[in-house]
Order: C-alpha cells, then structure tokens, then sequence
C-alpha cells in the first residue's frame, strides 16, 4: 500500500511552498520528497562538481538546469554500456547505448539523493566529429526547444565526451529506423491513412519549432525518426533571429542536402521557417514515391542551377494512380520558387490532421476524401507481380545516382560560386559542389542526420 502523498508548505530545509522558485512558477513540495527548490539547489552545489572541459557549455547547460524543464546534464562516458555503432551521419556517427546511472530529474528530500530517470535505458549517442558543428549553438537551440510538443521532436538529454578521441557527444532519445527506411520497407502496405497521419506529425513538429522562433534548416526523411509515430531530430535547427541577424550578408556555404534546400537558400539567401515548407515537400514526395526526391541525378551545382530555375522532382506516370490531385498540388504549392506563397505549418497540420481523422472513422464526405478512397484502391488492386516489376523500376537501390548525396554536408550556394560559374559552364573547371570520395552516398538504409 502506498503512503498518501500530499502538498505541503514547507520542506525540511525550509523552503516554502509560496514563494517562487522558475521565474513565475511557485514552489511545489509534497510529502514524499519534492520540492522544486531542493532540486534547484542540489543541482547549483554540483555545479562546480562537473565540467565539460568548456566554460561555455557548462554555462548553458547550468541555466537549463535551474529551469524548471528541459534540463540538459553533464555525463561521463564511462556511464555508458554496450555502445554500439548504428549509422553515420552529416557531422559524426551515431551509437544506441545503455544508460546505467540514468539521469538525475529530481532531488528526493526523503531519500536525501536524487531521483533518476532512464535507469539502464536505452540512448542514442550521436559522437560529434565535424569540428566546425557549432555546439554552443546547439545547445542554445536545445534549450528552446526541448520539452516542447507532445513528442514530435526528439529528446535531448545530456552531453558527454569520447575520453579516446575527444569528441563531443549528444546523448538523446532512442531511435528506431528514418522514414526513408521505413517506406522502403513498407510503401506497398501504407494507406493513405497512415501516410496523412504521418505528415500531420511531421507538419505539428514543425509547427511547434516555429512557433518558438526555430528553423529546421534540415528537414527530410533521413532526419526523421521512429517513422510510424515520427520523431523530427533537430541536428541543423536554429533560433531565427540568429539567421536575421546575418541576413544581410549572403553565404557563401551552406550546410544540407540539395534536394530539400530551397532556392533561395541555394542562391545564398539565409532558411527561413519558409524553407522548411519547402523542404516538407519533398517529404511529401516521397510519402507518394518511396523515393527521396532526384535521387536519379547528380548532387550537383547543375542541379541547384536547375531548382533555381524551377525545375522540381517528377512523379513517375504509373503512380499518378494512386495520388489524389488536390495532394499533388500541395506539394507543389510547398515546392513553389516564392517562399510568401507556400502553405504555413497551421494549414499543413490542419489539413492532414483532419483527413487522417476522417480516414479512421472512414468518414467519406467530400471529394477529398473520395478521392483518396479510390487512390487506396487503385493501389490494392495493382497485382503484386506488377508492384515487383514497377518497384524494380523505382527502386532505389538501382537508381540512385553515384552522385547523389542525402546527408547534410557543406556546399557552395550560387552567390558563392559567382564568379566561378562561367568557367563551370565553359567546363575549363571541375564542380566543387560534386562529392568528394571522403562523402560516400551511403546506401547503406541508416544515414540518420539527426
Ligand atoms: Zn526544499
């Protein structure tokens, strides 16, 4: 049986339940143990027990602790079990691990100790090994974003460092596959039941970004995780008014993938909350296709040359079938050249929320909905030789390009090759922006970017 638990007004160690402890947020203590100032001041004394090797970071990550939510920790990396290598990503390799210790959540005035979360759980360690990945920004935009949404976006939980090579380590939730993966493995069973219930996900994830003032930068299918409920990682995002600030300056770099990177950000313009409407499109793509948008061609300054000039990822023939018109439109409407013309994450979210809501409770009462019934049959009914034949077809393993690239890496935007584009053309030079042999394709499923 256990001992009622109940509030009261003042802990052992005098702290009272009226006074405010997080900016606006008054004290909570309870019989068993809680009491927000306790925890807030455990967490001060450790302070000077721990450190990142970074004053910076120590700096962040000690505000995050005196707030009431999203606290980030300092690990050691001898807290961790049975790391295992699972995927290489655009600024390092990420691992699955055990957590022995856990995370402290809470100091316990009874048990006099804290309390843990994630004792022996699993994680995701993502080891830094880009020395140019901005950690302080990171953890800045860690901040802001952490503990928000109803678990769209991914969890971060703490730093660490590799003691062998010294690399910083990201300690997050535990992933399962990308999305990428997950239609490859199963596009032919998808209904457009679980296709809008995804991207309604997907669009209230960033929903949720935006409305704190953060940008994805990085939005695709390789950064989206435990793909049936999706999960967004977070590994570009930023605080929008940082890219205000350097707005009047073009880049010259930028850091992604060229498919989803819209035009502007190709010609050197900085992302905005816009772009990564444009960059839901091409997830929109390959929800319908299976396939990651112009996976067929070269990654290269030819290709950005074209986006800009409006060229977009086609749906092959023999699958228009089995997409509605008015879902074709929208992806097209977030592929658009004006940015000011694409949908908003509200409208996003409203629309697949509500279709995928009605597909459940098989409500048909539009023509919307009407046409994705016969979509969804039009797909059943084409016979499974025929899918194995048209999967052969499309199938990515076949045609994707050598030089294709779908995990963020450094490329030159079309103000930076400026001067350098006539030469291009006269083929006097070689494209910097075509893969050097360091940045393999990857074909292997797991290319999490994360
Ligand atoms: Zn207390």
């Amino acid at each position: 049986m256990s001992r009622e638990i109940k509030k009261i007004k003042y802990c052992p160690a005098g702290h009272f339940s009226e006074d405010y402890v997080y900016s606006n947020r008054k004290n909570f203590i309870t019989s068993d143990g809680i009491c927000y100032s306790c925890t807030q001041e455990h967490f001060i004394h450790e302070f000077k027990t721990w450190s990142s090797g970074n004053a910076n970071l120590d700096e962040i990550i000690q505000e995050t602790q005196i707030n009431i939510h999203n606290k980030l920790q300092w690990i050691p990396y001898d807290n961790f079990q049975n790391i295992e290598h699972i995927a290489d990503g655009g600024q390092g390799s990420v691992y699955s691990a055990e957590i022995e210790n856990g995370i402290k959540r809470q100091w316990n005035f009874v048990k006099q100790d804290w309390e843990y979360d994630l004792i022996g759980n699993k994680v995701a360690l993502k080891e830094i090994k880009d020395s140019r990945y901005d950690m302080v920004g990171f953890l800045k935009m860690t901040k802001t974003a952490n503990g928000n949404g109803y678990g769209e976006i991914i969890a971060y939980y703490a730093i660490s460092k590799n003691p062998s090579t010294q690399n910083y380590i990201i300690v997050m939730e535990s992933l399962g596959c990308d999305l990428h993966y997950f239609l490859a493995k199963n596009f032919w069973d998808l209904r457009w039941k679980s296709k809008t219930k995804i991207l309604a996900s997907i669009a209230s994830g960033l929903r949720v970004l935006h409305a704190k003032n953060l940008v994805h930068c990085s939005l695709k299918s390789g950064s989206i995780l435990n793909s049936t409920i999706p999960v967004i990682g977070l590994d570009l995002c930023k605080l929008e008014n940082d890219l205000i600030l350097n707005s009047n300056n073009k880049n010259n770099k930028i850091n992604g993938s060229i498919p989803y990177i819209p035009p502007e950000v190709l010609r050197g313009n900085e992302f905005t909350r816009k772009g990564d409407i444009y960059s839901f499109g091409g997830i929109m793509y390959e929800i319908v296709t299976a396939q990651q948008p112009f996976a067929d061609q070269a990654h290269d300054t030819y290709l950005m040359i074209d986006i800009c000039n409006g060229v977009r990822p086609k749906v092959p023939d023999f699958m228009l079938n089995w997409i509605p018109e008015w879902y074709l439109d929208l992806m097209y409407r977030c592929w658009t050249d004006d940015p000011s013309e694409r949908p908003t994450t509200d409208e996003l979210v409203n629309l697949f929320s509500e279709i995928a809501d009605k597909l459940y409770a098989n409500v048909m009462d539009n023509d919307v909905m009407r046409q994705l019934q016969i979509a969804d049959e039009n797909q059943r009914n084409t016979s499974k030789s025929q899918k194995q034949e048209l999967f052969e077809l499309f199938s990515h393993s076949s045609k994707l390009h050598p030089q294709s690239c779908f995990i963020s890496r450094y490329i030159y935007t079309l103000h930076g090759l400026h001067d350098f584009l006539k030469e291009l053309k006269s083929g006097k030079s070689s494209d910097p922006n075509l893969l050097k042999p360091s940045e393999s394709t990857t074909l292997n499923a797991n290319t999490y970017d994360i």
